[in-house]
């Protein structure tokens, strides 16, 4: 038994398969993560293996079949973006970070929604910030998110103080419980960049002033607690790394 199904699709990740096909993971609208072979899709004439690119908008007609799900067809649902190195090398952590937090054929379309706004706002506002806003919106939807209002070994609230974070235990420690072991500086301005952040609406954000300290005190925190979390290092963020970005 088989069935087939269109949906809305944003392109994660694609590589080489075979000799002349294409493998491509996406996440849908509807149903979620996806992963699906575009048999002949690295011939020069093929659309579909043309369209496949990361980033793109695509309405997918995909066949589910039993052992692996193959593209029937596809178009493009908007305009590629366009972006420049530095927007793509971003976009590239949002779209990783999709990939490894979500489970396949799971319909998240807040997800979608998510990332499509993301992938938007990148081209209009600075994209380490609007990563930043959104890895923790991710986290938060998919259900990994830290635990940053109240202490991970004893449950107390904070008072207006500077704390410690554990990218091992998962979130912030109070100063009664700090063994200093992994754990990291997490000062109060950087929890509240965090809650702003947080709540930064991607479809009309207000103009943010964000202090550098801040900013990479946050951006280490938290690509720590990641790591943590997915037992491997992103490619992504190693590029960023790498580039100095
Ligand atoms: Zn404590």
């Amino acid at each position: 038994m088989s069935n087939d199904f269109r949906d809305d699709a944003i392109v994660l990740h694609v590589k080489n398969w075979q000799t002349a096909d294409k493998y491509a993971v996406c996440f849908t609208r509807e149903h979620g993560k996806i992963r699906f072979i575009a048999y002949g899709g690295r011939y020069p004439k093929n659309v579909a293996g043309r369209l496949l690119q990361p980033f793109a908008r695509l309405s997918v007609e995909v066949n589910a079949g039993q052992r692996t799900d193959k593209l029937k067809t596809c178009e493009l649902l908007s305009l590629p973006l366009a972006l420049d190195f530095k927007q793509m090398a971003y976009a590239a952590v949002a779209t990783e970070l999709t990939a490894v937090f979500t489970e396949d054929h799971q319909p998240q379309p807040e997800v979608y929604q998510l990332l499509t706004e993301t992938l938007l706002l990148l081209k209009e506002r600075n994209p380490r910030i609007v990563i930043l806003a959104f890895a923790l919106k991710l986290l938060d939807l998919t259900g990994f998110a830290p635990q940053v209002d109240a202490c991970v070994v004893c449950g107390r609230e904070f008072p207006e103080e500077d704390v410690w974070f554990s990218p091992l235990q998962g979130g912030v420690v109070c100063n009664a419980c700090h063994n200093a072991t992994g754990e990291e500086k997490f000062s109060l301005g950087t929890g509240k960049l965090l809650a702003n952040l947080k709540k930064l609406d991607f479809q009309n954000p207000e103009p943010f002033s964000v202090k550098g300290g801040e900013l990479m005190e946050l951006e280490n925190l938290l690509y720590k607690f990641i790591l943590f979390q997915t037992d491997k290092p992103l490619n992504s963020i190693n590029f960023l790394a790498q580039m100095g970005m």
